[in-house]
Protein backbone atom coordinates (compact mmCIF):
# COMPACT_ATOMS: atom_id res chain seq x y z
CA UNK A 1 0.00 0.00 0.00
CA UNK A 2 0.85 3.59 -0.42
CA UNK A 3 1.75 5.55 2.45
CA UNK A 4 -0.22 8.44 2.63
CA UNK A 5 1.97 10.93 1.61
CA UNK A 6 2.82 9.11 -1.28
CA UNK A 7 -0.33 11.11 -3.44
CA UNK A 8 0.87 14.02 -1.88
CA UNK A 9 4.19 13.95 -3.04
CA UNK A 10 2.97 12.55 -6.72
CA UNK A 11 0.57 15.76 -7.32
CA UNK A 12 3.13 18.17 -6.44
CA UNK A 13 5.96 16.34 -8.65
CA UNK A 14 4.69 15.37 -12.31
CA UNK A 15 7.79 13.51 -12.79
CA UNK A 16 6.26 11.70 -10.13
CA UNK A 17 3.26 11.09 -11.44
CA UNK A 18 4.50 9.88 -15.08
CA UNK A 19 6.77 7.38 -13.41
CA UNK A 20 6.06 4.04 -14.90
CA UNK A 21 5.51 2.33 -11.82
CA UNK A 22 5.02 -1.30 -12.50
CA UNK A 23 7.49 -3.41 -15.12
CA UNK A 24 5.30 -3.48 -18.26
CA UNK A 25 5.68 -7.03 -20.08
CA UNK A 26 7.50 -6.78 -23.20
CA UNK A 27 8.80 -9.48 -25.17
CA UNK A 28 11.34 -8.01 -27.49
CA UNK A 29 11.53 -9.14 -31.07
CA UNK A 30 14.59 -8.14 -32.11
CA UNK A 31 17.78 -6.05 -31.02
CA UNK A 32 14.94 -3.00 -30.68
CA UNK A 33 15.68 -2.84 -26.34
CA UNK A 34 19.64 -2.25 -27.18
CA UNK A 35 19.03 -0.06 -29.54
CA UNK A 36 16.93 2.56 -28.30
CA UNK A 37 18.98 2.08 -25.40
CA UNK A 38 21.80 3.24 -27.12
CA UNK A 39 19.21 6.39 -29.15
CA UNK A 40 18.06 7.44 -25.94
CA UNK A 41 21.92 7.46 -24.15
CA UNK A 42 22.56 10.01 -27.27
CA UNK A 43 19.09 11.72 -26.22
CA UNK A 44 18.12 10.87 -30.26
CA UNK A 45 14.82 12.02 -31.24
CA UNK A 46 13.32 8.28 -32.39
CA UNK A 47 10.49 7.31 -34.72
CA UNK A 48 8.74 3.98 -34.02
CA UNK A 49 7.19 2.81 -37.80
CA UNK A 50 4.93 -0.12 -38.39
CA UNK A 51 1.33 -1.14 -38.19
CA UNK A 52 -1.46 -0.24 -35.64
CA UNK A 53 -1.30 -2.72 -32.89
CA UNK A 54 2.31 -4.36 -33.16
CA UNK A 55 3.17 -3.90 -29.86
CA UNK A 56 4.61 0.32 -30.58
CA UNK A 57 3.66 1.91 -27.54
CA UNK A 58 4.30 -1.17 -25.78
CA UNK A 59 7.84 -0.99 -26.08
CA UNK A 60 8.20 2.98 -24.98
CA UNK A 61 6.16 2.08 -21.63
CA UNK A 62 9.02 -0.66 -21.13
CA UNK A 63 11.81 1.55 -22.16
CA UNK A 64 10.65 4.33 -20.08
CA UNK A 65 10.16 1.92 -17.21
CA UNK A 66 13.77 0.04 -18.63
CA UNK A 67 15.12 3.55 -18.14
CA UNK A 68 13.11 4.85 -15.29
CA UNK A 69 12.34 8.24 -17.20
CA UNK A 70 8.69 9.66 -17.29
CA UNK A 71 6.42 9.53 -20.07
CA UNK A 72 4.23 11.71 -21.28
CA UNK A 73 2.11 9.79 -24.04
CA UNK A 74 -0.30 11.94 -26.52
CA UNK A 75 -2.64 10.65 -28.93
CA UNK A 76 -1.93 12.47 -31.80
CA UNK A 77 -5.39 13.42 -34.08
CA UNK A 78 -5.97 16.24 -36.94
CA UNK A 79 -8.27 18.53 -34.33
CA UNK A 80 -4.92 18.98 -32.59
CA UNK A 81 -3.58 22.37 -32.19
CA UNK A 82 0.06 23.23 -31.49
CA UNK A 83 -1.52 24.67 -28.47
CA UNK A 84 -2.61 21.63 -27.43
CA UNK A 85 0.76 20.71 -27.66
CA UNK A 86 2.68 23.35 -25.95
CA UNK A 87 0.14 24.87 -24.23
CA UNK A 88 -1.80 28.22 -23.89
CA UNK A 89 -3.56 30.83 -21.20
CA UNK A 90 -6.55 30.01 -19.41
CA UNK A 91 -8.76 32.44 -17.78
CA UNK A 92 -9.72 31.68 -14.07
CA UNK A 93 -11.18 33.63 -11.19
CA UNK A 94 -7.86 35.07 -10.92
CA UNK A 95 -7.30 36.41 -14.33
CA UNK A 96 -5.27 34.52 -17.02
CA UNK A 97 -2.93 31.85 -16.26
CA UNK A 98 -0.41 29.63 -17.94
CA UNK A 99 -0.72 25.94 -18.52
CA UNK A 100 1.72 23.67 -20.10
CA UNK A 101 0.53 21.53 -22.59
CA UNK A 102 1.72 18.03 -22.67
CA UNK A 103 5.06 18.44 -24.65
CA UNK A 104 6.24 21.43 -22.93
CA UNK A 105 5.59 19.35 -19.67
CA UNK A 106 7.43 16.65 -20.93
CA UNK A 107 10.57 19.07 -21.67
CA UNK A 108 10.59 20.15 -18.16
CA UNK A 109 10.68 17.55 -16.28
CA UNK A 110 13.72 15.09 -18.34
CA UNK A 111 10.53 12.53 -19.48
CA UNK A 112 10.00 10.38 -22.67
CA UNK A 113 7.44 12.14 -24.85
CA UNK A 114 5.37 9.64 -27.01
CA UNK A 115 3.89 11.25 -29.68
CA UNK A 116 1.21 7.92 -31.12
CA UNK A 117 0.32 8.24 -34.99
CA UNK A 118 1.98 11.56 -35.32
CA UNK A 119 0.84 11.55 -38.75
CA UNK A 120 -2.74 12.10 -37.63
CA UNK A 121 -1.86 15.63 -36.20
CA UNK A 122 -1.68 18.71 -39.38
CA UNK A 123 1.92 19.91 -40.66
CA UNK A 124 1.57 23.40 -38.87
CA UNK A 125 1.01 21.33 -35.68
CA UNK A 126 4.18 19.13 -35.94
CA UNK A 127 6.43 21.96 -36.92
CA UNK A 128 6.53 23.04 -32.94
CA UNK A 129 8.81 19.87 -32.38
CA UNK A 130 11.45 20.57 -34.39
CA UNK A 131 13.49 22.79 -32.46
CA UNK A 132 13.27 20.44 -29.80
CA UNK A 133 15.22 17.66 -32.29
CA UNK A 134 18.06 19.96 -33.50
CA UNK A 135 20.67 20.40 -31.39
CA UNK A 136 19.23 23.83 -29.94
CA UNK A 137 17.04 21.12 -28.18
CA UNK A 138 14.59 24.32 -26.78
CA UNK A 139 10.59 24.52 -27.05
CA UNK A 140 9.91 28.37 -27.82
CA UNK A 141 6.36 29.44 -26.05
CA UNK A 142 5.55 32.29 -28.35
CA UNK A 143 2.48 33.15 -26.51
CA UNK A 144 3.83 33.52 -23.41
CA UNK A 145 7.18 34.79 -24.31
CA UNK A 146 9.46 32.14 -22.89
CA UNK A 147 12.16 29.88 -24.51
CA UNK A 148 12.08 26.29 -22.99
CA UNK A 149 14.88 24.51 -22.41
CA UNK A 150 14.98 20.80 -22.27
CA UNK A 151 15.39 19.17 -19.71
CA UNK A 152 19.34 17.35 -20.23
CA UNK A 153 17.00 13.37 -20.10
CA UNK A 154 14.37 14.55 -22.33
CA UNK A 155 13.54 12.90 -25.45
CA UNK A 156 11.22 12.70 -28.25
CA UNK A 157 9.85 9.76 -29.50
CA UNK A 158 7.03 9.48 -32.62
CA UNK A 159 4.92 6.51 -33.69
CA UNK A 160 4.16 5.99 -37.43
CA UNK A 161 2.12 3.58 -39.02
CA UNK A 162 3.47 3.84 -42.71
CA UNK A 163 0.18 1.52 -43.71
CA UNK A 164 -2.34 3.91 -43.77
CA UNK A 165 -0.35 6.77 -45.48
CA UNK A 166 -1.73 8.92 -48.29
CA UNK A 167 -0.13 11.53 -49.86
CA UNK A 168 -2.09 13.87 -47.81
CA UNK A 169 -0.92 12.52 -44.12
CA UNK A 170 2.81 11.61 -45.18
CA UNK A 171 5.19 13.11 -42.47
CA UNK A 172 7.50 15.62 -44.66
CA UNK A 173 10.89 14.94 -44.96
CA UNK A 174 11.47 18.08 -42.66
CA UNK A 175 9.86 16.38 -40.24
CA UNK A 176 10.98 12.85 -40.87
CA UNK A 177 14.66 13.75 -41.45
CA UNK A 178 14.95 14.42 -37.75
CA UNK A 179 14.67 10.94 -36.52
CA UNK A 180 15.99 7.54 -35.97
CA UNK A 181 13.60 5.01 -36.99
CA UNK A 182 12.67 1.62 -35.62
CA UNK A 183 10.98 -0.38 -38.22
CA UNK A 184 8.18 -2.74 -35.92
CA UNK A 185 5.85 -5.14 -37.23
CA UNK A 186 3.72 -8.10 -36.11
CA UNK A 187 6.18 -10.70 -33.84
CA UNK A 188 7.29 -13.77 -35.35
CA UNK A 189 4.57 -16.72 -34.95
CA UNK A 190 6.43 -18.01 -31.85
CA UNK A 191 6.79 -14.35 -30.40
CA UNK A 192 3.35 -13.43 -31.45
CA UNK A 193 1.85 -16.67 -29.65
CA UNK A 194 4.03 -15.92 -26.34
CA UNK A 195 2.71 -12.84 -26.64
CA UNK A 196 -1.47 -13.56 -27.13
CA UNK A 197 -0.93 -16.37 -24.31
CA UNK A 198 0.69 -14.18 -21.82
CA UNK A 199 -1.83 -11.26 -22.56
CA UNK A 200 -4.79 -12.87 -23.44
CA UNK A 201 -4.66 -15.93 -20.51
CA UNK A 202 -4.74 -18.60 -23.05
CA UNK A 203 -2.65 -21.35 -23.59
CA UNK A 204 0.14 -21.78 -26.00
CA UNK A 205 -1.85 -24.36 -27.91
CA UNK A 206 -4.86 -21.98 -28.46
CA UNK A 207 -3.12 -19.12 -29.17
CA UNK A 208 -0.25 -20.36 -31.65
CA UNK A 209 -4.06 -21.28 -33.49
CA UNK A 210 -5.27 -17.62 -33.38
CA UNK A 211 -1.59 -16.78 -34.69
CA UNK A 212 -2.04 -18.40 -37.90
CA UNK A 213 -5.55 -17.00 -38.50
CA UNK A 214 -4.00 -13.89 -38.15
CA UNK A 215 -1.29 -15.21 -40.62
CA UNK A 216 -4.04 -15.66 -43.20
CA UNK A 217 -5.50 -12.19 -42.92
CA UNK A 218 -2.13 -10.36 -43.25
CA UNK A 219 -1.97 -12.48 -46.59
CA UNK A 220 -5.18 -10.53 -47.79
CA UNK A 221 -3.38 -7.10 -46.91
CA UNK A 222 -3.58 -5.55 -50.43
CA UNK A 223 -6.35 -7.65 -51.85
CA UNK A 224 -9.33 -6.10 -50.30
CA UNK A 225 -7.73 -5.39 -46.90
CA UNK A 226 -5.98 -2.23 -45.49
CA UNK A 227 -4.39 -4.02 -42.63
CA UNK A 228 -4.38 -7.88 -41.64
CA UNK A 229 -5.36 -8.53 -37.99
CA UNK A 230 -2.69 -7.10 -35.41
CA UNK A 231 -1.45 -8.65 -32.26
CA UNK A 232 -3.82 -6.00 -30.24
CA UNK A 233 -7.01 -7.60 -31.70
CA UNK A 234 -5.74 -11.18 -31.60
CA UNK A 235 -5.00 -10.70 -27.35
CA UNK A 236 -8.79 -9.90 -27.61
CA UNK A 237 -9.94 -12.57 -29.22
CA UNK A 238 -7.51 -14.40 -26.22
CA UNK A 239 -9.39 -12.38 -23.86
CA UNK A 240 -12.99 -13.41 -24.86
CA UNK A 241 -12.12 -16.79 -25.19
CA UNK A 242 -10.31 -16.83 -21.32
CA UNK A 243 -13.48 -15.44 -20.45
CA UNK A 244 -15.83 -17.97 -21.70
CA UNK A 245 -16.43 -17.20 -25.39
CA UNK A 246 -16.40 -20.31 -28.02
CA UNK A 247 -13.53 -19.48 -30.04
CA UNK A 248 -15.56 -19.49 -33.57
CA UNK A 249 -17.68 -16.84 -31.99
CA UNK A 250 -14.87 -14.53 -30.36
CA UNK A 251 -12.66 -14.66 -33.09
CA UNK A 252 -15.48 -13.24 -35.00
CA UNK A 253 -15.89 -10.45 -32.18
CA UNK A 254 -12.55 -9.59 -32.49
CA UNK A 255 -10.91 -10.56 -35.85
CA UNK A 256 -13.43 -10.42 -38.38
CA UNK A 257 -15.87 -7.53 -37.60
CA UNK A 258 -13.84 -4.61 -36.46
CA UNK A 259 -11.29 -5.37 -39.85
CA UNK A 260 -13.55 -5.26 -42.67
CA UNK A 261 -17.56 -4.13 -43.67
CA UNK A 262 -17.15 -6.08 -46.86
CA UNK A 263 -19.20 -9.08 -47.45
CA UNK A 264 -16.78 -11.34 -49.07
CA UNK A 265 -13.62 -9.98 -47.05
CA UNK A 266 -15.77 -11.29 -43.86
CA UNK A 267 -16.39 -14.26 -45.63
CA UNK A 268 -13.01 -15.09 -46.89
CA UNK A 269 -12.01 -14.20 -42.97
CA UNK A 270 -14.64 -17.10 -41.34
CA UNK A 271 -13.44 -19.38 -43.71
CA UNK A 272 -9.66 -19.17 -42.33
CA UNK A 273 -11.18 -19.21 -38.71
CA UNK A 274 -12.83 -22.28 -39.33
CA UNK A 275 -9.86 -23.94 -40.74
CA UNK A 276 -8.56 -23.45 -37.14
CA UNK A 277 -11.58 -23.67 -34.68
P1 LIG B 1 0.73 -0.09 -31.19
O1 LIG B 1 1.22 0.96 -30.26
O2 LIG B 1 1.78 -0.60 -32.13
O3 LIG B 1 -0.54 0.26 -31.91
P2 LIG B 1 0.39 -1.64 -28.75
O4 LIG B 1 1.74 -1.44 -28.18
O5 LIG B 1 -0.76 -0.95 -28.13
O6 LIG B 1 0.38 -1.38 -30.34
O7 LIG B 1 0.15 -3.23 -28.80
C1 LIG B 1 -1.12 -3.79 -28.70
C2 LIG B 1 -1.10 -4.92 -27.71
O8 LIG B 1 -0.35 -6.01 -28.25
C3 LIG B 1 -0.41 -4.57 -26.41
O9 LIG B 1 -1.33 -4.07 -25.47
C4 LIG B 1 0.14 -5.88 -25.95
O10 LIG B 1 -0.88 -6.62 -25.28
C5 LIG B 1 0.40 -6.65 -27.23
N1 LIG B 1 1.79 -6.71 -27.72
C6 LIG B 1 2.18 -6.58 -29.02
N2 LIG B 1 3.48 -6.81 -29.15
C7 LIG B 1 3.96 -7.07 -27.90
C8 LIG B 1 5.26 -7.42 -27.38
N3 LIG B 1 6.32 -7.52 -28.19
N4 LIG B 1 5.37 -7.66 -26.06
C9 LIG B 1 4.29 -7.56 -25.26
N5 LIG B 1 3.05 -7.26 -25.68
C10 LIG B 1 2.87 -7.02 -26.99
Amino acid sequence: MNSPAEPTARAADPAARYRVRTQPWYRPVGAEVEQFEAAWGARMPMMLKGPTGCGKSRFVEYMAWRLERPLVTVACNEDMTAADLVGRFLLDRDGTRWQDGPLTLAARIGAICYLDEVVEARQDTVVVIHPLTDHRRVLPLDKKGELVEAHPDFQLVISYNPGYQSLMKALKPSTRQRFGALDFDYPDAEAEAEVVAHEGGVPAELAARLVQVAARSRNLKGHGLDEGISTRLLVYAATLIARGIPAPEACRIALVRPLTDDPDMREALDAAVATFF
